[in-house]
């Protein structure tokens, strides 16, 4: 890991990295998830598949910085919504 700035840690691996690798998501106040930058608590999520499938399918859905549980299907229903963006291209 190279380079200096704030780390934040992935909801998907539990690993921490700088906070440009990492997409932020928050909650909205109809109780989805949003990507990028917001008001209030926000996640981090790396931008691989492989963490956002284990951010999607885990059993456990509080996320710590969120202080708040996310329902599977608002999960699965958000990396839906990324994988249809163009956030993965890289
Ligand atoms: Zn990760």
């Amino acid at each position: 890991m190279r380079g200096i700035g704030p780390t934040r840690t992935c909801v998907g691996c539990g690993q921490r990295d700088s906070q440009v690798q990492l997409l932020r998501f928050s909650l909205s106040e109809d109780g989805a998830l949003v990507a990028g930058v917001s008001r209030g608590r926000g996640g981090y999520l790396h931008h691989r598949p492989a963490c956002m499938h284990a951010f999607a399918k885990a059993r456990a859905g509080f996320v710590r910085s969120l202080r708040a549980v996310v329902p599977r299907e608002i999960r699965l229903r958000y990396l839906a919504h990324i994988e249809r963006s163009a956030t993965l291209s890289s």
